[in-house]
C-alpha cells in the first residue's frame, strides 16, 4: 500500500488526500557519490505536520503515523501555522568518506533545525538557524540556509528537518543534496549571474540618476527609484544583506525583504502611471483604480515596516499582482490606441509576466527549479526593466523632437507673421501715398475741366519765376470763350458745361504733348504757361490753340461766326526783362492782352500791342 513517491502530488492536494502512514524504512536513501550534480531531495523524502507545533524531535521520531511523501522537488508548505518536519536518507555508495551539503536553496526559511541522525538511532549532527536567527547560527556562511555532514564510507544517515515560521508564510525550499565541489560549482554560478542582475541594475541606476539631475525630468526620477528598490528586494530576498551588510540583524532583513516587494509594485505603478501619461491618455476611473492599487501596496509597505511580514507578503501578491495587471491591460488597450509609450509598457509587462508565471509554475511544482528556469526569471526581469529604460529614453527622444517641431513651427509661424506685417505696411503705405496723391491731385484739379485751379496756377506761377534759369524765357497765355453768358442763356448751362469740357479737352490735346499745363482761372477763363524760346514759338502756340478751339465747330447762334470762339492774350518774357518780373506783372500784363483780344472783336491771339490785330 505504498504509494510511489510523487504520487501524493503538490502540497496544495496534500492536505486534503487521504493520509498515507509512511515509516522511516519505506524512505529510500538517495545514492550519494559525491558528484558534481545537485540531487533532489523531494522525491526520496517524507513529510510530516506537526500542527500544534510543539512536538520535539524524539516525540516526532516515536510518532507512526502522519509521514507521507514529498512533493516532486520544490517544498511549498504555502501559508500555515503548522510546523513541518521533512525527512530523507542519505547514504553514500563509496568507500571513501564524503562530506555532503544539504542546502534548503533560500536564504528566507524562518527556523530551521535539522538532524543528521546514524544508523544507530544516534544524532551526530544538529543545526538550529534560520533567517529569523543570527547568521552565524549557520552551518556553512552562505546566503541560502545549508549544513554540511561528512559520510563515512557506506555509510547511510537519516535527515530530518523541523522548519517554523514566524508569522504563517513558508518560503519554497527546492531542497538539494551536494557533494562540496558541486555546491561550490553550483554557488559561484548562481551569485555570479545574480551578482551580473545587480551590477547591471546598479548601472542602469547611475545612467537614469545621471540622466534624472540633468534633465529634472520626473519619469526618470521615478525610475531610478523603481529600480533601486528592485535591486534592494533582490539583494535581501536573495539573501546577500545577512551575508554582508548585517548578519548579526535578522529582524531587519525581513523588514527589508517585506517593505521592498510592496514598494516594487507602488515604485512601479507609479512610473508606469507617469510614463503612459495615465491622467492625460484615460479616463479618470482607471487612474483612480491604479492610484488606490499603489496606495494598497503601499499599506503592505507599511505592514512590512513593522514586521508583518506574512500580512505584507499578501498584499503583495494580492494588489501587486493587481496593479500589474490592470497596468497590462490599460497599456494594451492604450497600445491599441497607438499611444507609443503603451507598447514599451505592454513588451516590458510581458517579460516581467513570463517570468513570474515561470516562477509560479515551480511553486505549483509543474517546473523544476532548474539553472535554466532560475536564468529565465533574472533575464524576464532583466528585460523588463531595460524595456522600460528604453522606452523612456525613447520617450524622451519624442519629447526632444516634438519640442524642436514646434519651436521650428513657431520661428516659422513669427517669420511669417513678420513677413505679412511687412507686406502690410508696405501695401498701407503704397495706399496712403496714392490717397495722397489722388487727395492733392484733387486739391489742385477743377473737377468740371481736369484742368488745375486757380490755386495751382498761383503756385506754378510764382515756382516757374522762382526757379527759372537765367534768361530763359517764360510766357503767360489767358485766354477766355468768347460770348459765354449768351451761350449758357441759349442752350443752358448743362450744354454750357459740356462745352466748357469739350474745350478743355481740346486745348489739352495740344498742349500736354508739349509739356505744357492747362489751367482754369475760372468760369471760361483759362491759362497756358509755356517756356518756349522765342516769342513768335509762343505766338504760334497760341494760334494753334485758336485753330482747334475753332476746330470744334460747337454751334453758337449767337456768336458772329456761329460757332463757339475764344480769344487769347499772351504775354512774353526773355532777357533782361526777366529779372524783374513777378507773377503779377507777368498776369496783369496777359490780362491785359486779353482785353485787347476782346475790345479788337474776339476770336483773336494778341500777342503784343504791336501785334494787337492777329487775326487767323
Ligand atoms: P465775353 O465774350 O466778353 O467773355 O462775354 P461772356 O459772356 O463770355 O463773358 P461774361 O464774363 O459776361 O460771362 C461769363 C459767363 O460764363 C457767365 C456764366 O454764365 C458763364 N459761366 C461761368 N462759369 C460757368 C460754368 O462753370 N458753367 C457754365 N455753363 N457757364 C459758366
Ligand atoms: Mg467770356
Ligand atoms: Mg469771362
Amino acid at each position: 500500500t505504498l504509494a510511489a513517491p510523487g504520487q501524493v502530488g503538490a502540497i496544495g492536494s496534500a492536505h486534503a488526500a487521504e493520509a498515507v502512514a509512511l515509516s522511516s524504512a519505506d524512505l529510500i536513501p538517495l545514492p550519494f557519490d559525491g558528484g558534481g550534480d545537485a540531487m533532489r531531495v523531494g522525491p526520496h523524502a517524507q513529510i510530516f505536520e506537526d500542527t500544534r507545533g510543539d512536538l520535539t524531535f524524539s516525540q516526532l521520531r516515536s510518532a507512526t503515523t502522519g509521514w507521507r511523501a514529498a512533493p516532486l522537488d520544490t517544498f511549498n508548505f504555502g501559508v500555515s501555522k503548522s510546523v513541518w518536519w521533512v525527512r530523507a536518507s542519505v547514504r553514500n555508495i563509496t568507500a571513501a568518506p564524503l562530506r555532503m551539503v544539504v542546502d534548503l536553496g533560500t536564504p528566507n526559511m524562518d527556523y530551521v533545525d535539522a538532524y543528521v541522525v546514524a544508523a544507530d538511532g544516534q544524532v551526530r549532527q544538529q543545526v538550529h538557524t534560520g533567517d529569523r536567527l543570527p547568521f552565524s547560527t549557520r552551518g556553512i556562511h552562505d546566503r541560502t540556509l545549508a549544513f554540511a555532514y561528512t559520510l563515512n564510507g557506506h555509510e547511510t544517515v537519516d535527515v530530518y528537518l523541523r522548519v517554523a515560521t514566524h508569522d504563517g508564510l513558508f518560503e519554497l525550499m527546492p531542497l538539494r543534496v551536494f557533494g562540496t565541489k558541486g555546491f561550490v560549482e553550483h554557488t559561484h554560478d548562481e551569485n555570479l549571474l545574480i551578482s551580473l542582475f545587480h551590477g547591471g541594475l546598479i548601472v542602469l541606476v547611475l545612467y537614469n540618476l545621471f540622466l534624472f539631475v540633468s534633465t529634472r525630468e520626473k519619469n526618470f526620477g521615478l525610475y531610478v527609484v523603481y529600480l533601486v528598490v528592485f535591486l534592494i528586494n533582490s539583494f535581501a530576498f536573495r539573501g546577500f544583506d545577512m551575508e554582508h551588510l548585517w548578519p548579526d540583524s535578522p529582524r531587519l532583513h525581513n523588514i527589508v525583504v517585506g517593505v521592498s516587494a510592496s514598494l516594487i509594485f507602488a515604485s512601479g505603478g507609479a512610473f508606469t502611471m507617469a510614463y503612459l501619461h495615465l491622467r492625460r491618455n484615460a479616463r479618470p476611473w482607471v487612474w483612480q483604480v491604479a492610484a488606490a492599487l499603489i496606495v494598497a501596496n503601499l499599506c503592505g509597505a507599511l505592514l512590512g515596516l513593522f514586521d508583518f511580514y506574512t500580512l505584507a507578503a499578501g498584499f503583495a501578491a494580492i494588489f501587486g499582482l493587481a496593479l500589474v495587471l490592470f497596468l497590462y491591460v490599460t497599456a494594451a488597450v492604450l497600445a491599441m490606441r497607438d499611444v507609443r509609450e503603451a507598447r514599451f509598457v505592454v513588451m516590458a509587462f510581458t517579460a516581467l509576466i513570463c517570468s513570474a508565471v515561470l516562477y509560479y509554475l515551480q511553486l505549483l511544482d509543474v517546473l523544476p527549479a532548474t539553472r535554466v528556469s532560475f536564468w529565465a526569471m533574472l533575464a524576464g526581469s532583466w528585460i523588463e526593466l531595460m524595456v522600460l529604460g528604453f522606452g523612456l529614453a525613447d520617450a524622451m527622444n519624442t519629447l526632444k523632437t516634438q519640442k524642436l517641431q514646434a519651436e521650428r513651427a513657431a520661428r516659422e509661424n513669427q517669420e511669417a507673421m513678420a513677413l505679412r506685417l511687412e507686406k502690410r505696411v508696405v501695401e498701407r503705405t503704397l495706399e496712403l501715398a496714392e490717397a495722397n496723391r489722388q487727395l492733392s491731385a484733387m486739391s489742385i484739379t477743377d473737377e468740371l475741366t481736369g484742368a488745375y485751379n486757380r490755386r495751382h496756377f498761383d503756385q506754378q506761377c510764382a515756382q516757374r519765376l522762382a526757379h527759372r534759369g537765367r534768361g530763359e524765357p517764360i510766357a503767360l497765355c489767358i485766354f477766355d470763350i468768347d460770348l459765354f453768358k449768351q451761350y449758357n442763356d441759349r442752350y443752358g448751362h448743362v450744354a454750357g458745361d459740356a462745352v466748357l469740357r469739350r474745350f478743355s479737352h481740346a486745348v489739352l490735346a495740344v498742349l500736354h504733348p508739349e509739356g505744357h499745363a492747362l489751367f482754369r482761372l475760372g468760369g471760361e477763363e483759362f491759362a497756358a504757361l509755356f517756356t518756349t524760346a522765342t516769342e513768335a514759338e509762343a505766338d504760334a502756340l497760341a494760334h494753334r490753340l485758336r485753330d482747334t478751339v475753332n476746330a470744334l465747330a460747337i454751334p453758337h447762334a449767337d456768336s458772329p461766326r456761329g460757332i463757339v470762339t475764344a480769344s487769347f492774350g499772351v504775354a512774353w518774357w526773355g532777357g533782361e526783362a526777366l529779372d524783374d518780373l513777378t507773377p503779377e506783372v507777368l498776369y496783369a500784363a496777359a490780362d491785359r492782352l486779353l482785353y485787347e483780344a476782346k475790345r479788337g472783336g474776339r476770336d483773336r491771339v494778341v500777342m503784343h500791342r504791336q501785334a494787337a490785330v492777329n487775326q487767323g
